[in-house]
């Protein structure tokens, strides 16, 4: 079970609140609508009953619901984290105010006997019973209008008790059932914020690599092409540098794979302290291959930033004992700026060749396309 931490309360209460202020609004007004509805038809079907009864019966709810839509339509864009308890208890109540009207919309309409009106009524009571499982409401109210209806109806007339009894076990469906459905709500909100919650780590972790904890190939392509896109709009140059490391399996088969591993950390953070402009992106290209996004930056200005990684890597001094070019490890770099109309296969190509060339003249040196 994953343990909420303050910051995620605080999500969960900020997300509460959005969601309620979306539903509080619709469902406050449907329960008004469909308040109004019933007591209109009520009054319409039965207009030798008691208006009082009616009044009692309906008006309550459509009340309540006609406060919750004024109320949702003013405060429903200022969520308040401090006050979302508010929010949600009254969508509950909605809720089952709704709900109510609807058994009573129904119970009027097939009820026409008193005592099938009775058995109805039992019926949905003892369903709200099995449904709502702080029952001790529930079984009172049920027990109190249940032995009230059998003497009303058996021995005497109908009277305006009975409505009185019947909003008496609706307020008690209204708040035990708001309990049940605030934590089912504050669960569905819980499953949601914590399935964001994974599906970002799961995008990090796709876009990321696991030993430098840089960005990598997946994540460096996709940044490019939208570079690309940018570039293509604004004309502004862009270039970008691969670098592969010299002599790397050497390193591994003489220092051990560890050490490799190492070297890969070292580079990267290398990298990491060095391109920091607030577009520009490294990445772990391949597996000792690194590459540079730089943004609005021509090839001259590419170059000089992959002699500051010559240096900085030479100042560094990552031994290596078995390379050719020098004591410490090096790399070999190709630069290549982006011009209009290159695709970014083209422009990756471009400075892969660029490195090759270094690769095959010397190594520990930088080749640039013009
Ligand atoms: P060159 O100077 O021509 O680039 O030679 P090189 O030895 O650097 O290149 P080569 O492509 O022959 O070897 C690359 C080596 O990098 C082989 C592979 O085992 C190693 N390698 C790839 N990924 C990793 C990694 O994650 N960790 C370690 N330690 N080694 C890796
Ligand atoms: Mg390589
Ligand atoms: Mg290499």
């Amino acid at each position: 079970m994953l343990k909420p931490t303050p910051t995620f309360e605080h999500q969960l209460h900020i997300e509460t609140q959005q969601y309620l202020a979306k539903g509080c609004r619709w469902i406050s007004i449907l329960s008004f609508v469909l308040g109004l509805v019933t007591f209109f038809a009520k009054l319409y079907n039965n207009p030798n009953q008691d208006l009082m009864f009616t009044t009692l019966s309906i008006l309550p709810l459509v009340g309540v619901s006609f406060y919750g839509s004024v109320h949702n339509f003013l405060q429903a864009e200022k969520p308040d984290v401090g006050n979302f308890n508010r929010y949600y208890r009254y969508i509950f109540a909605l809720v089952l105010c709704w709900l109510t009207v609807c058994n009573m919309l129904v119970m009027q309409g097939i009820a026409a006997e008193n005592r099938v009106e009775a058995i109805l009524h039992l019926l949905i009571f003892s369903l709200s019973v099995a449904l709502f499982p702080k029952r001790g409401i529930l079984l009172l109210s049920v027990f109190f209008m249940a032995s009230y209806m059998a003497i009303l109806r058996f021995f005497y007339s109908e009277e305006l008790f009975f409505p009185v009894v019947k909003m008496l076990c609706f307020a008690g469906v209204v708040i035990s059932g708001q309990q049940v459905m605030e934590k089912w709500f504050r669960k569905a909100v819980f499953k949601d914020v914590e399935n964001q919650r994974l599906l970002e780590e799961l995008n990090q972790l796709a876009l990321t690599d696991g030993l430098t904890k840089m960005s990598n190939r997946r994540y460096f392509d996709m940044m490019l092409k939208k570079e690309i896109q940018h570039s293509e709009r604004t004309a502004q140059p862009m270039s970008i540098i691969l670098m592969d490391i010299d002599y790397f399996k050497k390193l591994n088969d003489h220092l051990g794979h560890q050490r490799g591993d190492e070297c890969l950390v070292e580079l990267a953070k290398l990298l990491k302290g060095l391109i920091k402009r607030p577009r520009d992106v490294c990445a772990r290209y391949g597996g000792e291959e690194f590459i540079v996004l730089l943004p609005e930056t021509d090839i001259a200005g590419a170059v000089d930033v992959a002699h500051k990684i010559k240096i900085k890597l030479n100042q560094l001094g990552f031994k290596h004992p078995d390379s050719l070019a020098s004591e410490f490890v090096t790399v070999s770099q190709g630069v290549s700026q982006w011009r209009k109309g290159m695709t970014v296969e083209q422009l990756v190509k471009q400075a892969d060749d660029k490195l090759y060339e270094v690769k095959a003249k010397s190594r520990n040196n930088i080749a640039f396309a013009l």
